[in-house]
């Protein structure tokens, strides 16, 4: 059965770091995307004169504008990523859409993991009201987010974040750098790998949910950690960057 699309215009886009872009659109035929936060869009272009599809995680915050905002991450030479990346303000592509299962469930949650590495964060970012509703409902909910980057430069939305830890106390923002010295270290901020965290963190199958999102490697190893470590599969919702 043919995919049903629909054309949305670019609005606003902005530089989140140097390979990063923030990029909002809104949708050409007056419709409303129904989505859950944590689900992705697709785009669907020609390269080649072969019909391409890659798809993003939906980053839009506040869920009652009719903005479908995402973040790219540069590849170079990658065909989404040379289109998204000059795309200018008035041009329109093709969505369809929104996919995807790592979605908040109804569920009695004790510790709640959100690891990420890179754009990964976007679906976690998309979830912060819902993540405040849960926090204000449950008062024994601590929520996790770690988020796995080289450089201080790549942590994405981390004011967000930081900001909603003030807010939230049961809320902690982990940043975890792969390559940088850190000179200066903040208290969100630690040294080397996102999975690094579990070992610091004492993750425990009796009471951790854990959802991973980003990288395949980080995905694999975390969940691989994971399970030796006890956890049940269903206890690690994943979404894999993958093409
Ligand atoms: C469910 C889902 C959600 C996704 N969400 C996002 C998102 O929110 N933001 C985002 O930026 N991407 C996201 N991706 C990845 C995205 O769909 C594209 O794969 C990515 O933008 C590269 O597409 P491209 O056409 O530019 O390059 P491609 O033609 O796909 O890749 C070109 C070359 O680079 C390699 N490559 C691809 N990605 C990377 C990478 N990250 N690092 C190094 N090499 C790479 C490929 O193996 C290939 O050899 C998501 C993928 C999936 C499956």
């Amino acid at each position: 059965m043919a995919i049903k699309t629909f054309p949305a215009k670019l609005v606003w886009h902005k530089m989140l770091s140097p390979k990063v872009k923030h990029l909002a659109f809104k949708r050409e035929d007056g419709e409303k995307l129904n989505y859950i936060p944590g689900q992705f869009i697709s785009v669907h272009f020609e390269h080649e004169d072969k019909p391409l599809r890659r798809s993003y995680s939906i980053a839009t915050v506040d869920q009652t504008s009719d903005l479908i905002e995402f973040a790219i991450s540069y590849v170079p030479n990658g065909p989404a990523s040379e289109l998204l990346m000059n795309l200018e303000v008035g041009q329109t592509l093709n969505f369809s859409g929104a996919y995807g299962r790592l979605i908040l469930r109804d569920e009695p949650l004790q510790r709640l993991f959100l690891m990420a590495t890179g754009t990964g964060v976007t679906p976690y970012r998309c979830m912060l009201p819902t993540l405040a509703q849960h926090l204000q409902a449950n008062p024994a909910l601590k929520i996790i987010l770690i988020l796995g980057v080289q450089y201080r430069q790549d942590a994405l939305y981390a004011d967000e974040f930081i900001d909603f830890a003030k807010k939230y106390p049961n809320f902690e923002f982990r940043t975890y750098f792969s390559r940088d010295e850190l000179p200066g270290r903040l208290p969100h901020e630690y040294q080397g790998y996102a999975q690094h965290a579990f070992d610091a963190l004492l993750m425990n199958p009796e009471t951790d949910t854990v959802y991973l999102c980003g990288n395949p490697n980080m995905i694999d190893d975390a969940f691989n950690q994971l399970k030796e470590n006890g956890f049940a599969i269903q206890q690690v919702r994943r979404e894999k960057y993958v093409s």
